[in-house]
């Protein structure tokens, strides 16, 4: 389905309201396609009162009836895969197996939903005293929210919503206004699917919008997943109204390489880490940080397989790499690389030159720059482009306190055939996932993703165990029943026996 205008999907219906509206792009051709509306405070609070009302049957619906409707949600995502993973290209600018890629990590959240009978056992004690028993229970929270990037418009909305629904929870997404479309079409998906309609609604819009969202008494938890400025203001904003938040910021993902490295799997690993989705991914390789003396062979096989990549649109089959999101965002990576080289890194594959920066697409070459320091801008800003640079530490030890410096901590990899390095990496490296020969350590949904320091403002993981625990509430209960043992008396603090 094209739309002209991209409004709000509130109520079971898409609602166009709101006096501002935002232009939305397709960056392989480098043209607005359509524009999209912004939730004034108006519209995000019908939102919220949708989700009100329809989470109070929801929550009070039976397990079963809550896994059925996610098992034929997974059936409707899957029918309407090839219409999603269009828009996704279109909007985002992605190749089609990559916004393939994407959309099946999310629909994995759905099939681990679809568990949640077993997901919400809770635990159960008999007799944690004489005739008393105690369990512990997880109740949803109301509604909740999420505010998501433009990089994943299907996958990290995908993090969020399907686990809050099934814990039993009212949802309002927040998509980026500069992808929103596919957002709409989870949703309305999801009612087709036989949800409740209100019970999950996508707001559209900027700052503002969130501003609301943050603000709004009856939405009780935050999810945001975005650059680490935004991540932290959210974080401060939503914890001082009260709210539960889990805030997901950058990236500066490294990946060590040891001289037992095998050559063709380094290259292949970083290669397709750095410049898959043009490196707009938060668990891209941005830095190599080569051990030892050696390590131009790894530079070269990387080289050589750089020259065969096909950087192009979407709707050419052989394109591997598609364009940047916006044409400012290509001119600040054009301003990072051209830093480094100013203060003297070597500049070994330039993206500037590539033919295709030349055409109308916000395209940006796959750069490869050799001789980078920490103090230049290019490795303390996360640039988000397909850009890779390359450090070097004479040892494992300095490669990891090297890592461990940077302020960000998300994923982390290291490529070696020696298991005890290995060890000594996962147990050292200050990292959220951490890959073995792997580049981007993605959990799978049942397992949690998250990172620390500048790449988290909260405890909590997003998917698997923790994104059950991040949506519901705890309560512990303990039961005496009468008949069974006596009601104990006095004023003493209870004890068991
Ligand atoms: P962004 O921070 O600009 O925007 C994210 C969301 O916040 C959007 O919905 C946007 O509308 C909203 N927003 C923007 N400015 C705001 C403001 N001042 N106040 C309130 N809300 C605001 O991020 P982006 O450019 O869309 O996405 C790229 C960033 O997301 C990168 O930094 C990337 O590393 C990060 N990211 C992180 C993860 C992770 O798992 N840690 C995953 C994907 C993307």
């Amino acid at each position: 389905m094209t739309r002209e205008l991209v409004g709000h999907y509130i109520g079971g219906k898409e609602v166009f309201e709101g006096e501002d509206r935002g232009p939305v792009f397709n960056p392989a051709i480098g043209r607005e396609v359509r524009e999209v509306l912004f939730a004034d405070d108006g519209v995000v609070d019908s939102a919220v009162a949708a989700a009100k009302a329809a989470q109070a049957g929801w929550g009070e619906e039976s397990l079963a009836r809550r896994q059925r409707v996610m098992f034929d949600y997974r059936s409707l995502l899957l029918a309407h895969r090839d219409e999603i993973v269009a828009l996704i290209s279109e909007e985002h600018g992605k190749v089609l197996g990559d916004a393939g890629g994407e959309f099946a990590r999310g629909i994995e959240v759905v099939e681990f939903v679809t568990g949640i009978p077993q997901l919400l056992k809770g635990q159960y004690n008999d007799s944690v005293s004489r005739g008393v028993d105690a369990m512990s229970v997880r109740y949803p929270l109301g509604v909740a929210a999420g505010i998501t990037p433009f990089n994943f418009p299907a996958m990290v909305p995908m993090w969020m919503y399907p686990v809050a629904l099934a814990t039993g929870n009212g949802f309002i997404l927040k998509p980026s206004e500069k992808d929103p479309s596919t957002a709409l079409r989870l949703a309305e998906l999801f009612v087709e699917a036989g949800g409740p309609p209100g019970l999950f609604n996508v707001v559209n819009g900027d700052q503002r919008t969130v501003a609301r969202i943050l603000e709004h008494p009856d939405i009780k938890a935050i999810s945001f997943v975005g650059s680490t400025p935004i991540a932290r203001s959210i974080y401060e904003r939503a914890a001082q109204a009260g709210k539960r938040v889990q805030a997901l910021g950058g990236a500066k993902n490294h990946m060590v390489v040891l001289p037992d490295a095998d050559v063709e799997t380094v290259s292949e690993a970083a290669v397709s880490a750095a410049y898959g989705s043009a490196g707009e991914r938060c668990m891209a390789i941005s830095v190599m940080v080569l051990v030892g003396d050696g390590g131009d062979q790894h530079l070269e096989a990387i080289r050589a397989r750089m020259q065969q990549l096909t950087v192009g649109s979407y709707l050419d089959p052989k394109s591997e790499m598609g364009p940047l999101i916006t044409n400012v965002h290509r001119d600040r990576v054009a301003r990072l690389v051209g830093e480094a080289e100013s203060k003297g890194a070597n500049i070994l594959v330039d993206g500037r030159e590539h033919p295709m920066a030349k055409e109308p697409g916000f395209f940006f070459g796959p750069t490869l720059i050799d001789g980078v320091r920490v103090d230049m801008d290019a490795y303390q800003e996360e640039i988000f482009g397909p850009v890779l640079l390359v450090l070097r530490a004479p040892t494992l030890d300095a490669a990891i306190a090297l890592v461990n410096e940077n302020p960000y901590a998300n994923g982390a990899a290291i490529f070696t055939s020696n298991g005890g390095a290995a060890r000594t990496f996962i147990r050292h490296i200050d990292a959220g996932m951490v890959g073995v020969n792997v580049p981007i350590p993605v959990p799978v949904a049942y397992h949690s993703f998250g990172g620390s320091k500048s790449s988290l403002f909260g405890d909590t993981h997003v998917h698997g165990e923790e994104g059950i625990r991040f949506y519901t509430r705890a309560k512990a209960v303990t039961m005496r029943w009468p008949g069974e043992a006596k009601i104990a008396t006095g004023m003493h603090f209870v004890t068991n026996s």
